[in-house]
């Protein structure tokens, strides 16, 4: 298997940042990945915890074929231990009753019959799945499917170099700007995501994700940081700000939805799109950075897009920075 070696009777897997090494017997933090008598052993290689068709902006994913579906797949398992998880049944926990191993194909196939154009794998935690990923999005990409990953962005740069040459589109969870939070609360470190993040904001389509955790992420200073990272890569990149509901070992109230649109302001300051979520908003938008014209707007999952003409805003005709042309390709909700 790519990315592993053996020594003496150990394995020493390199494919994220926690840089395991097993004995004999011994699985990784993320608890997927096994040493089998010096061999590396995969027992969740295609395992699959949910298989559904989703809207795109479910995962969430605001500026790439915004309204279409995608075909989404999630694993067990995790290289993170987030006392707060909103996915800890599946994360956090590798009691798996239904074992079945759904090979690359089968799933592809399985997506191009129900008439999906993209695959996001997504739910708990893709990359310590990175073998089985690989594989079905390689094949997905020969098939014209395109590939969308929703991470922590946990992976050493050499398989992520691989990886970003077969996706297209992610969503990157940017879960603080402050290395204790990482060490201390997630279990990892800060650097290899930024790593991550700025490598996807030159090879692919890229949104990021911060939870807003009261006591934790709810600073303004955290949330300047975040967009001020961001923006020097390219101020256009979606930064999404999600309400944090309590789950797992956290049960601190919900965060107040007006804490989560003050620092969408703040945001707002450095980057041309930010999004509150989970705030029971009836309607989110999207409004040209230049004229302010309602670009795209969204009613729960329902999209429309009443003020883009081609690849432009249909007010002052700035470039749409992001793909609205092939949309047409997708299967809409709409349609
Ligand atoms: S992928 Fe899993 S086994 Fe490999 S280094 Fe990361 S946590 Fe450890």
């Amino acid at each position: 298997m790519s990315y592993t070696y053996t020594k003496d009777s150990k394995l020493h897997c390199v494919l994220c940042p926690h840089h395991c090494t097993l004995e004999d017997g011994e699985r990784g933090i993320c608890m997927v990945r096994e040493n089998r008598q010096g061999e590396l052993h995969l027992p969740f290689y295609g395992v699959l915890s949910a298989v559904s068709n989703d809207p795109i902006e479910k995962k969430p994913l605001y500026h790439f074929y915004p309204g279409s579906f995608i075909f989404s797949v999630g694993f067990y398992g995790c290289s993170f231990r987030c006392p707060f998880c909103q996915n800890y049944r599946i994360a956090q926990s590798t009691n798996v009753v239904d074992t079945h191993s759904t090979q690359p194909r089968e799933l592809v196939d399985q997506a191009l019959r129900q008439g999906a154009q993209a695959i996001a794998y997504t739910y708990s935690e893709p990359l310590v799945h990175f073998e089985w990923m690989l594989e079905t999005a390689k094949y997905a990409r020969s098939r014209g499917l395109k590939n969308i990953l929703v991470s922590n962005g946990y992976v050493n740069p050499q398989p992520a170099g691989e990886l970003l040459e077969v996706l297209d589109a992610a969503n990157i969870d940017l879960k603080s700007f402050r290395s204790e939070f990482y060490q201390d609360i997630v279990g990892g470190r800060l650097e290899p995501i930024l790593a991550f993040i700025k490598k996807a904001s030159q090879k692919i389509h890229l949104e990021v994700t911060t939870l807003i955790i009261p006591g934790y992420t709810d600073s303004e200073q955290e949330i300047t940081d975040i967009a001020r990272f961001l923006a020097e890569l390219n101020e256009d990149i979606p930064l999404h700000l999600s309400c944090y509901y309590p789950a797992f070992k956290f049960d601190a109230p919900p965060t107040e939805a007006s804490t989560v649109f003050a620092l969408a302001e703040t945001a707002k300051q450095y980057l041309n799109f930010v999004y509150p979520g989970n705030v029971g908003l009836s309607e989110v938008n999207t409004y040209c950075s230049a004229c302010g014209n309602t670009l795209i707007r969204r009613t729960g999952y329902r999209v429309e897009m009443p003020g883009i003409k081609g690849q432009s805003c249909a007010k002052c005709g700035q470039t749409v920075p992001f793909p609205v042309k092939e949309m047409d390709n997708f299967r809409s909700p709409n349609s």
